[in-house]
């Protein structure tokens, strides 16, 4: 009987056409998915993302989710799945990798490759980075979808391998099916929610923007022949010399949109006198001001917001000790703001060496990073979203000086945006990559209903 007014009620309460999830049971099948796939041990290399995707395919059959397989390799394989919507406004992405990096040589104080709790933790490779986000993805669109809310757009969710060794699994996906993840604004790794020591939601980051990773190596080619008899063609001295005059190429300070609001907002939270020179450079009007930029110069990480950085990172040169050099090679590694190109900073470089005996060759192709709005459809959501859940604290727009997989599809014209779903504190966001990575087992629960909502708010409505 009370089992029946239970039901009777729950009838009245809600329209017939859609239920509220049971976060309950989701929080409890995260745990056993992401349990599953830690097991899968996908370190790249070689990757292995098959087992991870076998998982998946398992749970999204079960929900009666359409989905698609790309194999991008040996033993490795990118799932994409989609709830349908009835087509009044463009696809949104869910975007996670299911590779990790390995754990070899790292002292770490559980099994990497499971999941072990302790003290309040999940701890494993990958429960962070990017597991932990894959199986919120998968979560989601199973409640979505459990729930039979009525969507507007499409919701994609992709499951892709090798993003930890150059993105091989993305980039397959946009070769081969780029209607897959042809949609209009995504979400991704690279941002979050900051928790204070209890798991307390304090602040979001939501990266907009992502720099573009690019080297440039430097290659001299001399004249070899005996050490006792030096002439003018010394590779060793005309590539030293070029660096000595690269050492002297500045590069222009300036504010994007996502470093203004990152100053604007961070600076409530900053001592005294960096704060006032982040919100004396985000109200500059004309150029920035240079006491102010001076300030920042003492805080590395804040000043690589305001320009493009290159440094040399390798050297080379000579093949013996009594041989005149017949080569020498320097690595110039760039970080480039997203409102700048390659070219652009080739360019500069070539200026600066000033020499043509000096080859300058732009090297490898990371693709470039990118930005997307600091303001429209993703930023407004999440901000409804997040102070519906946590009234009032910060939502801060911010350029990571990294790179995900966020930058192919960028390029392509697709908003995406940084923000994981479970909070974490600020201190182990730097296990990723690392020893002990760990998430805080109370923001499970917490983080699916958020992301569900943040979901439902972008899809639905
Ligand atoms: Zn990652």
């Amino acid at each position: 009987m009370k089992y029946f007014i239970c039901v009777a009620l729950s009838f009245i309460a809600l329209p017939a056409f859609s239920q509220t999830p049971d976060f309950d049971a989701s929080t409890k099948s995260f745990r056993q998915t992401l349990e599953d796939l830690v097991h899968a041990k996908t370190v790249n290399p070689p990757g292995g993302e098959k087992r991870a995707v076998d998982i998946i395919k398992k749970r999204l059959k079960k929900a009666d989710i359409d989905f698609e397989t790309l194999d991008f390799g040996p033993d490795r394989t990118n799932i994409v799945a989609r709830l349908k919507g009835n087509g009044e406004k463009k696809p949104l992405l869910l975007l996670a990798h299911i590779d990790v990096v390995g754990a070899a040589n790292q002292n770490w104080t559980v099994p990497p490759h499971e999941v072990t709790e302790k003290d309040g933790y999940l701890y494993g490779r990958g429960v962070r980075d990017d597991l932990g986000m894959a199986v919120a993805n998968l979560e989601t669109v199973i409640a979505i979808k459990r729930a039979k809310i009525p969507l507007k757009r499409d919701i994609i969710v992709a499951f892709t391998g090798d993003e930890e060794s150059g993105g091989l699994g993305i980039k397959a996906v946009i070769a081969k099916h780029p209607e897959w993840v042809d949609a209009e604004i995504g979400l991704n790794e690279g941002g979050g929610i900051v928790a204070d020591a209890n798991g307390k939601p304090i602040s979001v980051n939501l990266n907009t923007a992502e720099k573009t990773y690019q080297d440039f190596l430097l290659k001299v080619n001399g004249t070899t022949g005996h050490s006792s008899i030096p002439h003018g063609d010394n590779a060793i001295l005309i590539l030293t010399q070029a660096l000595a005059r690269f050492s002297k190429l500045t590069h222009v300070d300036h504010l994007l949109p996502v470093t203004r609001d990152y100053f604007l907002k961070r600076a409530a939270i900053e001592p005294k006198d960096v704060a006032q020179a982040m919100l004396a450079v985000a109200r500059a009007k004309g150029p920035l001001p240079k006491k102010a930029v001076a300030e920042l110069e003492k805080h590395p990480l804040l000043y690589a917001l305001l320009h493009t950085t290159c440094v040399p990172t390798l050297l080379t040169g000579g093949t013996r000790e009594n041989a005149l050099p017949s080569n020498a090679t320097a690595n110039i590694n760039c970080r480039i703001l997203p409102d700048e190109s390659i070219e652009q900073v080739k360019k500069q470089l070539t200026a600066a060496i000033a020499d043509p005996r000096v080859e300058i060759i732009t090297n490898g192709d990371f693709a470039v990073g990118g930005a997307s709005p600091v303001d429209g459809v993703v930023p407004q959501a999440v901000e409804k979203t997040i102070h519906a859940t946590w009234p009032g604290i910060p939502i801060i727009a911010s350029l990571v000086p990294g790179a995900t997989d966020s930058r192919f599809l960028r390029t392509r014209g697709v908003q995406m945006y940084g923000i994981s779903p479970l909070a974490e504190l600020e201190a182990d966001a730097t296990r990723a990559h690392g020893i002990d990575e760990r998430i805080l087992i109370s923001t499970i629960r917490p983080g699916l209903e958020y992301y569900f909502n943040l979901v439902k708010e972008l899809a639905a409505n």
